[in-house]
């Protein structure tokens, strides 16, 4: 990475890496980066960077890049480079091969959270017109799908309800499940600042993370709770704010649907909701619950933020209701300072949302049945679509494995190592006639895979990312694209081998469909985007300049509506042969299957993922510092560096995801969200033994 000299010309974009969605000016000599440097204007980061944005960018030039298409018809066979006519040639003959072999829906894709607005857009277009059927997908199902369900359940849209800044007026913070020191640390600068100027932590959260221990930020509270027991929690906080008359009454009558409220507030009042009856279940005491509580409803403005700790659960679409319910019994929703606020992973999972990614939603999270909807796209596309939802990605998998299910185009994720029960998933790819990866690595998915396609670095971007504020932020080109085709044009073109006309002069023009056919993009497109600053959606006619808080005067769904959260223990149990739960998460330095960052000198400070474990628990094992130990579930197992850390509570280890050798997702389980099938990464019960090594 050159990191001097005098830039010859710079160019403003976005980082491609997490949801804070920072700005920078890349600094190039002529073809070539020389700096990124955070810009001072960057709504989202006012001139902070973490180091992956400011560091981790050289994987875009890194020698494994691949730029040239390559087929193969088994994939025991060797790749062959061919040209962009003969591969695109080469998937659509396939792919409707199958489509008249086994019908429409034998096939189906998935989106990328890494790639932007634009290039998700015409994938999910494909595959609705040119595929004809709603077998799409979002990176997103293994993530924050949760978090659309559950606020638009309950608030009415799929959305976190402020912009980052407005965590300079909150007094109270309730942290649930988040890490931001490792995993946005521009936010978590914002958010230590407001800390260290006096506002109140609430941190649940099995692990000791980072924020618990900043030195002039003391937690008021830490609840180390189980994991697998948020709701509980959330019920007994609710419970003290029901049974103490803590709720806001004003707001609760002037702003949400009584009879649901009314039913709400009988239910946490039961006894078995108190925090006294959930104590052991949740492993803390009760006094810190009550105190927690208390200081949530009376003191001042209070915020939720929340990652993956809250979505990754059997439970995560209950635990994105029941913060919901919270916020607004006490009435911290529509102001600045509080409401309830996802921490998103990656730089664009909020868009590939957003842009109808999901197998039951078009753009802008309009229900697939709905016909008016419906008739506004087979209207502007000139294509019928069906009204029935498709598959989501487990469901995709399951039918492979059926055998109905035989052809999957995806977009720049590895499902291989990312998705959970990694074995299962190697055996449904393995089981399809063709695999399409368009991405920027030969990464473990394309070992399944019979196409490659080379996909574009944020570096070759030109389109919008949005990140975890609603934020739209534009990505310009720094470079052309090394494979001589952005991501975008070789999907139309692989929609055309496939019979369906999709063309665009650039990606411009896909904006300006989006904002056609999308009403809460409908004031946006990239000339406005690049005169003025970003912004945040909805941009439309009731929010001209967008909209950096959301709910102000009414819920987007008329009334806020509470909803039952009846906590439900998830069926993955330790017992005997398992005892211990596992947890996962990430590293400052690296970012999730660590296929960018590990091609960057980001590896430098992260050269393994390690298992860390509480000192008791090591030395019941015989377990020393820095052993290999075994790591076994009842779906597979690996082998991990043991860390002994006083971070873990006893009973509860931990490890990162960012190496495919380490294998975490070998032992995670197909366990998954009721309502979203977000797999449960959260809690898998597993044995820890010594081991010799590899
Ligand atoms: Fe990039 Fe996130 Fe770091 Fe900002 S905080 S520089 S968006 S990785």
């Amino acid at each position: 990475v050159v990191q001097h000299g005098t830039p010859t010309r710079h160019v403003d974009t976005t980082c491609a890496y997490c949801g804070v969605g920072c700005s920078f000016r890349a600094e190039m000599q002529g073809n070539e980066v020389i700096r990124m440097v955070p810009s001072k204007d960057g709504g989202a980061n006012e001139g902070h960077s973490c180091v992956k944005g400011r560091f981790a960018w050289s994987y875009a030039t890194h020698k494994d890049r691949q730029t040239e298409p390559m087929i193969r018809d088994a994939i025991t066979d060797p790749w062959r480079k061919v040209g962009w006519e003969e591969a695109i040639a080469f998937a659509a003959e396939r792919l409707h091969a199958i489509q008249s072999e086994h019908g429409k829906s034998s096939i189906g894709g998935i989106t990328s959270s890494r790639c932007t607005n634009e290039e998700v857009y015409v994938v999910q277009k494909m595959i609705r017109a040119a595929f004809g059927n709603n077998n799409v997908d979002t990176c997103a199902r293994v993530c924050h799908s949760p978090t659309g369900y559950g606020l638009k359940q309950t608030f009415g849209t799929s959305a976190g309800t402020q912009n980052f800044k407005s965590v300079e007026k909150a007094d109270v913070i309730l942290l649930i499940g988040a890490n931001p020191t490792d995993a946005h640390p521009v936010f978590a600068s914002r958010m230590k600042k407001r800390l260290r100027e006096g506002a109140k932590l609430i941190v649940l959260d099995p692990r000791k993370i980072d924020l618990v221990r900043t030195p002039h930020v003391e937690a008021a509270h830490h609840v180390q709770l189980r994991p697998g027991t948020n709701v509980a929690v959330m019920n007994a906080l609710a419970h003290v704010v029901v049974t103490e008359g803590l709720i806001d009454e004003t707001f609760v009558a002037e702003r949400c649907e009584a009879k649901d409220f009314q039913r709400w507030r009988a239910f946490v009042a039961e006894e078995r909701n108190s925090p006294e009856a959930l104590a052991e279940t949740i492993g803390t005491d009760a006094q810190t619950l009550r105190a927690a509580a208390r200081l949530f409803a009376t003191g001042g403005n209070a915020a939720i933020y929340y990652g993956l700790g809250v979505t990754e659960h059997s439970q995560g679409s209950t635990m994105v209701m029941a913060m919901a319910n919270l916020a607004m019994a006490t009435g911290n929703i529509g102001r600045e300072g509080v409401g309830v606020n996802p921490l998103r992973g990656q730089n664009n999972v909020q868009g590939s949302c957003d842009m109808g990614s999901f197998p039951h939603e078009l753009p802008g999270y309009r229900h697939i049945s709905d016909d008016a909807v419906r008739a506004e796209f087979e209207a502007d596309w000139g294509v019928p679509l069906l009204d029935e939802p498709g598959l989501r990605i487990p469901n995709m998998f399951a039918a492979a494995l059926a055998g109905s299910f035989r052809g999957l185009f995806v977009q720049g994720e590895d499902i291989a190592q990312s998705d959970p029960n990694t074995l299962h998933v190697h055996e449904a790819l393995r089981a399809m006639d063709c695999v399409v990866v368009q991405d920027l690595f030969l990464n473990e998915t394309a070992a399944f895979a019979h196409v490659f396609l080379p996909g574009t670095s944020f570096l070759e971007k030109d389109g919008t990312f949005t990140n975890a504020e609603r934020r739209i932020n534009r990505v310009r080109p720094v470079m052309a694209p090394k494979s001589g085709l952005s991501e975008s044009e070789a999907v139309c073109r692989l929609a055309r081998a496939m019979g369906y006309d999709m063309a665009y002069e650039n990606p411009s023009q896909i904006m300006d469909e989006i904002a056609r056919l999308t009403p809460t993009f409908a004031g946006v497109s990239f000339a406005r985007l690049d005169a003025g600053p970003s912004l945040q959606w909805p941009v439309n006619e009731a929010y001209p300049d967008g909209a950096p808080i959301m709910h102000v005067d009414g819920f987007v769904r008329g009334k806020g509506r509470f909803m039952l959260t009846e906590f439900v223990p998830t069926s993955e149990r330790a017992n005997r042969r398992y005892p211990l739960i596992l947890t996962t998460g990430r590293i400052l330095s690296q970012y999730n299957v660590g296929a960018q960052t590990r091609r960057t000198e980001n590896s430098r400070w992260h050269e393994e993922d390690v298992l860390e474990i509480h000192p008791h628990d090591a030395e019941e094992r015989g377990i020393a510092d820095g052993d290999f130990v075994s790591v076994a579930s009842r779906t597979g197992a690996t082998m991990l560096r043991a860390e002994i850390s006083e971070r873990m509570p006893q009973g509860v280890v931990y490890t990162t995801f960012h190496h495919p050798h380490s294998g975490a997702n070998v032992i995670t389980t197909d366990n998954s969200d009721w309502a979203t099938n977000c797999p449960e990464y959260k809690v898998t019960a597993v044995q820890v033994t010594p081991s010799n090594g590899p």
